[in-house]
């Protein structure tokens, strides 16, 4: 009783506030090497404290030097995910929360450019902005600014066009590059059937929360890539449901949800 008087509600909002930035931690390294990270760091201060207990001092002051240098291992290990984490603070852009009939628009273009690209087994990689700027990637490529068109990104990917390699971007309503490189997923968790260019689709939708879209030249399939996860074997309806439900308002901010039907090939 004497210690429950003694709390102030300054503790209680830290106790939330600690509480709930461990929540969003957990979810984030849920399933991730983080999360195997963070056992192995468990099992090391157990041992820590049994050390201490058991009076080994070897072994306690092995353990001790190791800790004294985790900040600098975490850094390491985790250098992509910082950095993305710190690129997603500093480039968060408040103010495109409003899809405009524009945009849905050019969604629907981009559908159809796919499904023209899909059925001429025409290899394509049509990346879409979201809230990261892919500032980095389209400085890579070739900038256009071009309105989205399905007649544009069929052009764009023809073998004969010299800007056919390479992914574009598309922000809002225009097309502002081609011929863009993008990071390729050297994850183990990929598939190892998949090619560079399903790859670097992957491998930019695991550092920004952009979407790319990529026509396989050897099947013709559509695939979509977000979060870092494939979709494989979209089918056009499937894929204008998918972009609206992404783009429009009230899904805009959240991870974009799966509609039943589609098949994981990871
Ligand atoms: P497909 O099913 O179309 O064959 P794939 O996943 O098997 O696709 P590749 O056959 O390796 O991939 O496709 C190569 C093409 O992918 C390249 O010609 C290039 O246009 C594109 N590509 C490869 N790597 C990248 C990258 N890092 N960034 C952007 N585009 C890339
Ligand atoms: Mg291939």
């Amino acid at each position: 009783m004497e210690l429950l008087k003694q709390i102030r509600w300054q503790d209680i909002l830290d106790i939330v506030f600690v509480a709930i930035i461990f929540y969003r931690l957990l979810l984030i390294v849920k399933g991730t090497k983080a999360a195997q990270m963070l056992i192995g760091l468990g099992l090391l201060l157990l041992a820590s404290l049994l050390s201490e207990h058991l009076e080994l001092y070897t072994v306690n002051w092995i353990i001790q030097s190791f800790w004294a240098q985790i900040v600098i291992v975490l850094i390491i290990l985790f250098q992509p995910e910082i950095r993305r984490a710190l690129a997603h603070i500093g480039e968060a852009r408040f103010l495109t929360a409003f899809t405009s009939a524009e945009e849905l628009k050019s969604l629907d273009e981009i559908v159809k450019a796919a499904v023209a690209l899909a059925n001429r087994k025409m290899g394509a990689l049509i990346v879409i902005e979201r809230e990261t700027s892919l500032k980095d990637f389209v400085e890579m490529g070739t900038l256009l600014d071009a309105k989205v068109s399905k007649d544009i990104l069929l052009s764009i990917f023809h073998t004969t066009s010299p800007i056919h390699d390479g992914a574009v971007v598309i922000r809002g309503n225009r097309i502002v590059a081609a011929g863009c490189f993008l990071p390729i997923a050297l994850s183990s968790e990929v598939s190892k059937a998949l090619g560079t260019r399903h790859r670097a689709g992957i491998g930019l939708t695991e550092e920004t929360d952009a979407i790319a879209i990529i026509v396989s030249e050897e099947t013709g399939a559509i695939s979509m890539a977000t979060a870092g996860k494939l979709e494989t074997a979209i089918d056009m309806e499937s894929l204008r449901i998918r972009l609206t439900n992404i783009f429009t308002t009230a899904e805009r901010r959240k991870v974009p949800r799966k509609s039943p039907g589609f098949k994981e090939s990871l």
